[in-house]
């Protein structure tokens, strides 16, 4: 593969960053790799090139894991009872914690994320 040109490179920096961005907040791996068309191994590449924390997107995979082989069910968003939902990790990202999930919506979820960090700055 010929090297990518000045234009095609920055082309890539703006889409990798955009998929960190989805990553961080929590999108779903599937939906992340669907949207872009890469596989989730290109994602973790491109996750890890940028320093991002390895541990949180381990356990998101973790988690799309289990749910794949029935390990794990969604269930509904604990705050509007919304079935769309993803993992919240309210124990952190640490490997023993990796299934140790909360459920909750899209929105329900940012909200939390946010006081977390409002909490955090403080
Ligand atoms: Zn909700
Ligand atoms: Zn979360």
């Amino acid at each position: 593969m010929a090297r990518p040109t000045k234009k095609e490179g920055l082309i890539f920096k703006i889409r990798d960053r955009k998929i960190i961005k989805m990553i961080d907040k929590n999108y779903p791996l599937p939906y992340v790799s669907t949207f872009f068309n890469l596989s989730t191994g290109r994602l973790v590449q491109i996750y890890k090139a940028y320093g991002q924390k390895e541990e949180k997107y381990a356990a998101q995979a973790a988690v799309t894991n289990a749910i794949k082989c029935g390990k794990l069910k969604r269930k509904v968003c604990e705050v509007c009872g919304s079935s769309k939902t993803d993992a919240h990790h309210y124990l952190g990202y640490k490997k023993k914690n990796w299934l140790k999930v909360k459920w909750f919506c899209r929105k329900h979820h940012n909200k939390i994320h946010s006081e977390k960090e409002k909490a955090e700055d403080k």
